[in-house]
Order: C-alpha cells, then structure tokens, then sequence
C-alpha cells in the first residue's frame, strides 16, 4: 500500500455547512473499493490506485456525517482515558471513582463508595502507579489462576494447561496457545466478575477448541450465557483501562 501525503479536504462545497473541519490521509493500493478507516482522530480513506480526486471527494462527502460522529466519540473516549492521579477518575467495576492520595507507611489501595483510596508514603503519580498496578496483578493471580484451574479440572482439561500467565498487553485480554499457555491481561482486574469471568472462560475453552468456531461458542455459551454482552461491555468499555 502507498502512503499519500495528508491532503486537507474543503467539505463547505455543494452547499453543505461546514460543521468541524478535519484532514484526510489517502491511501491508494490495488483494492477495487474504497473504505473509510478512523483511529487516533485520523480519518483515513482507502482507495483504488486510480481513483480520481473528485471520487475520493465525493466519496467522503456522502460519509461526513458519520466520520463526524466517529471523531466525536473518540474524542470523548480520550476524555475517559484513565490517569493514575490525584483528583484522576478511575473505572472500576464499573463504577466511577475519583483517585485520592492518602499519606500512610503502609502501602495499600482502599475502595470506599465513589473514592479510589490510594495509601502510601510521599506518594507520587509514578508510585501511585505502581501500586495500582501490583494491585491488579495481585488481585488477578488470587482470582483468575485458582477460577482458571478450577473451570479446567470441572471440564476435564486440567492437564492440558501447561502455565497460564498474567501480562499487561495492549490488544488482547487473553490469549490460549495450542502448548497449553494461557495468558491474561491483568489489567482485566478494573472490570466486574462477570466479564473477568467471561475472559476465563474464553480461554480455557480454547483448550478444547483452538479456534472460534460455532462449536468453540456453543461451549463458551454453555458456560458463561450471553457472552455477546460481555464482549461488547469490554468493546465499549476498554479504553478506560489501559494507564
Ligand atoms: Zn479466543
């Protein structure tokens, strides 16, 4: 795929009321259609290599009203991006909380109604981090291993785990090779039990099917029902807990 230069692109014409202005990356391959993509509030479109300038123009045109919608939701899904700091709002369990930083010798995270308590000594936003990490990784090894090992052994698939693992990842929450490696992305420990539910059982039903087949589902289904819910909780919620 070649990469253009970014070209600005007038939408006042026809009429049209300009309501935001934004820029758009063209990129040009042998693909038949074009296509609109938008990530980290870029609006790209993906064209035939001899799609003409007017194609392209019309073509983002007619898609305006959505490509405004999709950038108005980025921006404020960046709005909700967590950062570990005092007066910081954090998304746990669900629920809103405000972080407070609370002077103390012992290290320690208190959950108290709206408030996100974290307690330490000369804390900063870099330790705050720290400790909020250890504290979901602490909480994922107490709760997904034994809940893992334990759904494996009711399905009679123990033995094929070989090690499950606790990563911090960027993209994925979980991950099942076919050695019997489970992982998961500890920072799963911010949502509610019935998605970090959902998240083992996925895995670990993947010791039986390596793949996302009806029958890799039906098993999913069979154990955790309405995972579809699960899935798009986690797809709407999961920008607030990466930090
Ligand atoms: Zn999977």
């Amino acid at each position: 795929m070649s990469k253009s230069k970014i070209i600005p692109l007038n939408f006042g014409f026809r009429g049209k009321p300009v309501s935001r202005p934004f820029e758009c990356e063209i990129l040009r391959s042998k693909r038949k259609t074009l296509a609109l993509y938008i990530k980290h509030r870029k609006v790209e479109v993906r064209c035939p290599s001899r799609a003409s300038k007017a194609e392209i123009e019309e073509f983002i045109s007619s898609n305006r009203q959505w490509i405004e919608k999709r950038l108005y939701e980025e921006s404020l899904r960046d709005k909700e991006l967590l950062r570990i700091e005092k007066g910081g709002k954090i998304f746990y369990r669900a629920r809103e909380r405000t972080i407070e930083f609370k002077e103390g010798r012992k290290a320690r995270i208190l959950i108290n109604g709206d408030k996100f308590i974290i307690q330490g000594h000369k804390l900063t936003a870099a330790k705050a981090k720290i400790q909020v990490e250890d504290f979901l990784i602490d909480k994922a090894s107490e709760y997904i291993l034994p809940r893992a090992h334990a759904l494996a052994r009711h399905m009679g698939v123990d033995h094929k785990i070989n090690e499950i693992k606790l990563r911090k990842t960027k993209t994925k929450w979980g991950h099942c090779t076919s050695q019997g490696n489970l992982q998961y992305n500890w920072l799963i420990m911010l949502a509610p039990y019935s998605i970090i539910d959902y998240m083992i059982t996925h895995e670990v039903c993947h010791l039986v099917h390596m793949d996302h087949s009806k029958n890799f589902w039906n098993l999913v289904d069979s154990i955790c029902p309405n995972s579809e819910t699960y899935i798009q909780w986690l797809k709407d919620h999961e920008h607030r807990f990466s930090f």
